[in-house]
């Protein structure tokens, strides 16, 4: 019986990597997989998750399982930072849950939308590739809009347009900062307009925040998903901790829903613990505690928001630096300056892309998208030569 079934395609990405790894120059650069590196092209533990795994460590005097809702202490911790406010559950309307990763939480969020009658969902496009994907497995029908215009900024037109043409059973889907793959985020007086169309048209927003911090810091990326919260009477959120708490493999997310009342949350909610049993059971624990450790230890919260500051200063500079450069042959590298996150998609055909590899050891995604802090200022030059060679 398993004969039937078909060959599915390698991830690109994946593969990507073990080309990076059998490559022997020593001069290659990776701009591939999505993880943050240091000026040295490292990707560290951070000095803050190892206290606090240190602690867990000594502390944690059981393994037993915990529910379906996995670590709450961590689930309430994280919801000042995304929420803000003197209560960031608003009187009841927002619960979560733990999730293993970001993608946990997207999956559980498209499943509770089709639960309650969602059947189509409308995303900017190019999206994070896995979002299409979950949007097919869960059987929900993906309305494509465009994202970004060529001069590297939103396309709110697109954006109007979608909404306002969108049903009672449709959802949208909104990278709350950081984009991915396109680095375009929109502004502050965007995310109002935002606001005000999902008030007007009531289309259920899915906020994606898995990158919180990586771009203007943590409660400047938060503005878009408050405002969203602030606006309408429902909102399903999902957020990832592996990228601003460097925590990648040990899947670290969570999943909130904000309703009109309590009772509609509390009822949401557990239909989330349903959908989780049913799925993975339970989250995995051990990152969410550490995280949960970080943040209601001040010494440790106070080293995380150093180590983060840090990591976005990286970001801001390489970018800064690849703006500024007007020698990238037809690659207009400026908007870049402007952009937020660890990526940014770079306009050149599937040849350049082949070439940038084959000629100049510079791995990147088949969509040209790069991940802004696999460049160093030592590499950069040698990258922005590159893409003149390729396409100039
Ligand atoms: N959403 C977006 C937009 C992402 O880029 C990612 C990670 N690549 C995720 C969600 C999921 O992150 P995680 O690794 O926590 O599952």
């Amino acid at each position: 019986m398993l004969d039937r079934l078909e060959q599915q395609p390698a991830d690109a990405l994946l593969a990507l990597i073990k080309l990076h790894d059998a490559d022997p120059r020593e001069d290659k650069i990776d701009l591939g997989v999505g993880v943050y590196r240091t000026a040295t092209g490292g990707t560290p533990v951070f000095a803050c998750i190892k206290a606090a795994e240190a602690k867990l460590v000594a502390e944690q005097d059981t393994k037993a399982y915990l529910g379906p809702e996995g670590d709450m202490g961590f689930v309430h911790a994280l919801m000042p930072h995304i929420f803000g406010g003197s209560d960031p559950a608003l009187g009841g309307r927002i619960d979560g849950m733990q999730t293993p990763g970001g993608t946990g939480a997207v999956r559980l969020a498209v499943a509770m939308a089709r639960k309650a009658g969602v059947t189509r969902i409308l995303m900017g496009t190019p999206s994070w590739p896995n979002h299409a994907q979950i949007l097919a497995d869960t059987g929900v029908e993906m309305v494509g809009f465009n994202h970004a215009k060529a001069d590297g900024t939103a396309d709110m037109d697109a954006l109007r347009d979608a909404l306002r043409g969108a049903g009672s059973t449709d959802a949208v889907l909104l990278h709350g900062c950081c984009h991915n793959p396109t680095g375009v985020d929109y502004t502050n007086d965007q995310w109002d307009e935002i606001a005000s169309l999902l008030a007007e048209t009531g289309v259920l927003p899915i906020v994606d925040l898995a990158y919180q911090g990586l771009g203007d810091g943590m409660e400047e990326d938060a503005y878009g998903t408050r405002k969203v919260v602030a606006a309408v009477p429902e909102v399903l959120i999902a957020y990832s901790c592996d990228k601003n708490f460097g925590l990648y493999r040990d899947r670290v997310g969570a999943f909130y829903v904000l309703t009109a009342n309590a009772e509609d949350t509390a009822k949401a909610m557990s239909n989330g613990y349903a959908l989780a049993r049913a799925n993975w059971s339970m989250p995995p624990d051990h990152g969410a505690s550490a995280v949960r450790l970080a943040l209601t230890d001040p010494a440790m919260t106070k080293q995380w928001t150093d180590e983060l500051d840090s990591m976005r200063a990286r970001i801001r500079q390489v970018r800064e630096k690849l703006a500024a450069s007007s020698n990238a042959g037809a690659v207009n590298l400026a908007p870049l300056g402007t952009q937020q996150g660890m990526f940014a998609i770079l306009p050149l055909s599937k040849e350049q892309i082949l070439a940038l590899r084959e000629d100049h050891g510079v791995y990147m995604a088949g969509s040209g998208r790069i991940n802004v802090a696999g460049l160093t200022m030592g590499n950069i030059d040698k990258f922005v030569s590159a893409l003149a060679a390729v396409s100039g």
